[in-house]
This record gives C-alpha cells, sequence and structure tokens, in this order.
C-alpha cells in the first residue's frame, strides 16, 4: 500500500448497514490514510424496519464511544430482555426466549441437568423462573448490570430503537469523523474487464466515484455484489418458507414492556417492539398459505393502539449470498442477504461483518486467502443463525398446514445433530464462535416443547432434597433480584427519556 495515497473505500448505499461501516471504519481507520465515501439516495429511500437487537450492539456502541443514554434518546429506544414467543410450540404455549443466563452451573455440570432431574422430582417451574432476565420481563422492570464486566447472573440488555434515527446517529457520527457523504443514485457499475474489479460508480448529475474497495449497502437489490459481480443467491425457502413481511406502527400502549413479543399465527408470526413513542408492529407471513389482504387483516387487529398509516409490504427470499466478498466488492446487511427478524440478528450480522472486514483489511492488493477466509468465517456465522432461526418454526406441535409442514420438513444435519443431543440427555454444544450459547438454545428447544429423555449423570450426585433446594435457591434469588429493581417506565423516565 502507498502511503502517499488515500486507500479509497466506496459505502454504496446509507441504511443501517451503510451507516455502521461507515462509522466504524471512520473510528478505526486513520484519515490520513484512508478516503472513506457513502453514497445514499434519498428518492430511494431505506427499508425502514429493524427495530430489535441483540445485547452485542452495547459492544458496537461501546466502541464508537457513544453514550448508552444519549444514544437512548437520540433513537427512541428502549431496553429489550428478551423475546417472548406467543403460540409458537404449542398454540396455547408462551415462553421467553431471555438474554443473559438461566440458573447456574454447579460445578462442571450445566443447570439445565438439574433443571430436568428436578421434573423428575415434581418441580413444575418454568425455565423463566430461573432467569433473572425473564423475571424481570414478566413484571416490567428493568435496571442495568452493576459490575463491569457483567457476572454470569446479571441482567443482560440490548434495545429496542427507531432504526431511521439509529442511521441518522451514526451518519452524524461519521460525516463529523470525515466520512464524506454523496446524495444521488447509482445509475452504472464500472468494472475491470480483466480483473472483475469495480472500478467506479457512475452517479446521477455525471458524477464519477472511483475506488480501491467498494462495500454494497445497497439492500435487497445487491447493486454491486448481484448486479455487477453476480455471485450469486443461496435461497433457504425450503426451511424458512416466509417470504413475505406487512409493517405497520401502532401508538404506544400504557406498559412500555422491555421485551420484544413474538406471536404465531396460522401462516407466519406478527413482531411487537415498543419504542418510546410508538410501538412497532409487523406480520412475517408465508404467501402461499395466506393472502395479503387476509395477512393484513391478522395484522390490524393484532395491534395495541391505533394504527399510524397503511401496513407496508416487503417481499423477500430468505437466503444468502454465495459468496459474501468478490474481488474488491464486500456486501453488508441486505444486500448480502436475509434473515427473517425472528432472533433480531440482521443488525449484528452488519456489526460483526464489519468487525470481520477490519481483521481481514486489505493491506493495498486484496488478498485470495484473506477474501477466502472472510467468507467462510461470514458463512459458518449465517449458517448456525439459520439454523437457530429454523429451530423455531420445526419443533412445533401447531395444528395448521403451515405449522405441519415445517415440523415435518428435513432440517439441516447441523440442526438435527443439535436436536438429537440435546433429546436425549439435555447436552448442547457450540458449534466454534456460534452466535447464539447455550442458554439460547436451551430457551428455545424447551419452549417448544423439546423435553430431554434424560439428564448429565452429575446431576445424581446430589441428594433430592439438595436438589429440590438448589432450586427453589435459585428462584428465590431471581425473584429477589427483580424485586429490587425500578421498572422499565420508571428507569427510562429517570435516564434516558426523549424530549
Ligand atoms: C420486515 C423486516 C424486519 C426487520 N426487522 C429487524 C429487526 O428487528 N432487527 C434487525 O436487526 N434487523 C431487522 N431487519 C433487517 C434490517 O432492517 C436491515 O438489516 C437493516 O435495516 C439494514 O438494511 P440495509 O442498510 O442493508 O438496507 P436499506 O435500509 O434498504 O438501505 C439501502 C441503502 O442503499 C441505497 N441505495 C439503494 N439503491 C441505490 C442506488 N441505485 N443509488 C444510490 N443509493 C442506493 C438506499 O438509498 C439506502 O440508503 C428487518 C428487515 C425486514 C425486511
Amino acid at each position: 500500500m502507498h502511503v502517499d495515497q488515500p486507500y479509497r473505500i466506496v459505502i454504496a448505499g446509507g441504511g443501517t448497514a451503510g451507516w455502521i461501516a461507515a462509522a466504524v471504519l471512520a473510528r478505526f481507520l486513520p484519515p490520513s490514510r484512508y478516503e472513506i465515501s457513502l453514497v445514499e439516495s434519498d428518492a430511494i429511500g431505506t427499508v425502514g424496519v429493524g427495530e430489535a437487537t441483540i445485547p452485542q450492539l452495547q459492544l458496537l456502541n461501546a466502541a464508537l464511544g457513544l453514550d448508552e443514554f444519549a444514544f437512548m434518546r437520540e433513537t427512541q429506544a428502549t431496553y429489550k430482555l428478551g423475546i417472548e414467543f406467543v403460540g409458537w410450540g404449542a398454540s396455547d404455549s408462551r415462553y421467553i426466549h431471555a438474554f443473559g443466563a438461566v440458573g447456574r452451573q454447579i460445578g462442571q455440570t450445566p443447570f439445565q441437568h438439574f433443571w430436568r432431574r428436578g421434573r423428575d422430582l415434581g418441580e413444575t417451574a418454568p425455565l423463566d423462573a430461573y432467569s433473572v432476565n425473564s423475571a424481570a420481563a414478566y413484571a416490567g422492570k428493568f435496571t442495568r448490570a452493576k459490575s463491569h464486566p457483567p457476572q454470569p447472573n446479571d441482567i443482560a440488555h440490548a434495545f429496542h430503537f427507531d432504526a431511521s434515527l439509529y442511521a441518522r446517529y451514526l451518519g452524524a457520527y461519521a460525516q463529523a469523523r470525515g466520512v464524506k457523504r454523496l446524495e444521488g443514485q447509482i445509475n452504472a457499475v464500472q468494472t475491470d474487464a480483466q480483473s472483475g474489479h469495480v472500478t467506479s460508480l457512475s452517479l446521477d448529475g455525471d458524477r464519477t466515484l472511483p475506488g480501491d474497495l467498494f462495500i454494497d449497502c445497497t439492500g435487497f437489490r445487491g447493486l454491486l455484489i448481484e448486479g455487477a459481480v453476480g455471485v450469486g443467491y443461496e435461497a433457504w425457502g425450503h426451511w424458512l418458507p416466509c417470504d413475505r413481511a406487512l409493517a405497520l406502527p401502532c401508538a404506544s400502549a400504557p406498559e412500555l414492556t422491555p421485551f420484544t413479543r413474538s406471536t404465531a399465527h396460522r401462516a407466519g408470526w406478527q413482531w411487537r417492539i415498543p419504542l418510546q413513542h410508538r410501538i412497532g408492529n409487523g406480520h412475517v407471513y408465508c404467501s402461499s398459505h395466506i393472502s395479503d389482504d387476509e395477512a393484513a387483516q391478522v395484522l390490524t387487529s393484532g395491534l395495541d393502539g391505533e394504527a399510524l398509516g397503511d401496513p407496508r409490504i416487503l417481499k423477500f427470499t430468505t437466503g444468502r449470498r454465495k459468496v459474501f466478498w468478490r474481488g474488491n466488492v464486500v456486501a453488508l446487511g441486505l444486500a448480502s442477504g436475509f434473515l427473517e427478524p425472528l432472533e433480531s440478528t440482521s443488525i449484528h450480522l452488519v456489526q460483526s461483518a464489519v468487525e470481520r472486514l477490519l481483521k481481514f483489511l486489505p493491506n493495498g492488493t486484496i488478498n485470495a486467502v484473506d477474501v477466502s477466509a472472510y467468507n467462510s468465517q461470514t458463512i459458518f456465522e449465517w449458517e448456525r443463525v439459520r439454523d437457530f432461526i429454523i429451530l423455531h418454526y420445526h419443533a412445533n406441535s401447531r395444528p395448521e398446514p403451515f405449522w405441519r409442514d415445517c415440523a415435518t420438513m428435513a432440517v439441516p444435519d447441523s440442526l438435527t445433530e443439535k436436536l438429537e443431543l440435546f433429546r436425549a440427555n439435555g447436552r448442547i454444544s457450540r458449534f466454534n464462535e456460534e452466535l447464539f450459547a447455550e442458554p439460547g438454545w436451551l430457551q428455545v428447544m424447551v419452549g417448544q416443547g423439546v423435553i430431554p429423555d434424560g439428564y448429565h449423570p452429575f446431576a445424581d450426585n446430589q441428594s433430592p432434597a439438595e436438589v429440590k433446594e438448589l432450586l427453589a435457591l435459585l428462584r428465590r434469588s431471581v425473584a429477589k433480584q427483580v424485586a429490587d429493581m425500578p421498572s422499565h417506565e420508571a428507569f427510562i423516565a429517570r435516564h434516558c427519556r426523549a424530549v
């Protein structure tokens, strides 16, 4: 790399993905050596959804040096302790996939083995009773973890926020650190005939934007990665058959709940995401099982407040680009693929891809082994998240044809292995650095009705009375922790109410 010539990074698209990339690159790359530009089109706009997150977003905000309360005020955010799944396992079931720990590991033995043995001894309390996050969510309580770094049984939080406000917030951050924003439409993408590398973008008004590395954040269209480079798409519709969503915000309800709710319907599910100024709602569904009109009816009849507008339809094919980086084009966000928002993972996948891009940042010329390592790590991450989402659909006992199809479909081998391992003796193995840890798999497996046949023999090391006392102690400790917390509403009013 020639240090006298800045390396030109061009970000195409200014949705959540584009501005996360711009903010992170501006934060970590010295402006004397890197020139970062971002082009976005006001006429095209952004997808305008994407309001629920996972706790890792705290790391992004911290890396950028953002003050959490200022961020909350700027983005109309609320706290999120997990996701409540209503009607997902059986039609009348209800559970929370909460962040943070469930119970406590005893010696080397994970908690679920004691919980499972407890069932044999007549202990009927659900996993929720052993999770600070679940108990606080149901009680409408919130406080931040007191210890840094948080201890295993501390509360763990993520956020619900207005995605457009977050993109604007990061936009101001990035531009203040030297990112050059261009407004306008990309009309054409020039490539080098020999290398296939993108050389420049043509913008309206006869402008040309040349670059060395291009980050495609143009949303579903994938203008560079697909339009210009043509990497191809691997569709996962046979495992995740929902292909449409209707989004419709509504007025706030009296209680500001600190969790996302996901309610299963006859051919899909509905999200409910409480923000400070409104509630985000949407119905994700399978168009071969329900019409758009009926899906809209289901959505509007399940709102907690007055609808703010008409439902907006979004069509998608779940899956991923065959590769995420080819030549000098890296795709992020919706340009890189789509996983439905059931576990609020898309923004996180942007965050972790940008982090990975920094790790593999080209040193002048682009190295094929870097590209290959980047792609295989990203594919691994996407496929594990995909498996976790498939689990919600597959392990169900609902009667409707859509759900029976999901229950009987063949699932990826990697998921079958996880399911069989858990069914046998409650064991959960986390592959490498896959995103969801043991407590997540545990809560969703059990919540969806997958109860292990047995448990680890170490759970028999204690007497029945000792196991019962241990479980009771853990429940009391959770209840006490939650009793001492303020309400979510009061916490926000005190620290981060948007003005
Ligand atoms: C129904 C639904 C619900 C979702 N819910 C969640 C959620 O709860 N949590 C979560 O983490 N994620 C969620 N997501 C995903 C999340 O919305 C996206 O990952 C995130 O918003 C990033 O989008 P993006 O920036 O890739 O694309 P977009 O927001 O579509 O941005 C694309 C950008 O490219 C620009 N552009 C496109 N074409 C051109 C052109 N020719 N010239 C110039 N500029 C151009 C646009 O102007 C825009 O700036 C959801 C997605 C959907 C569809």
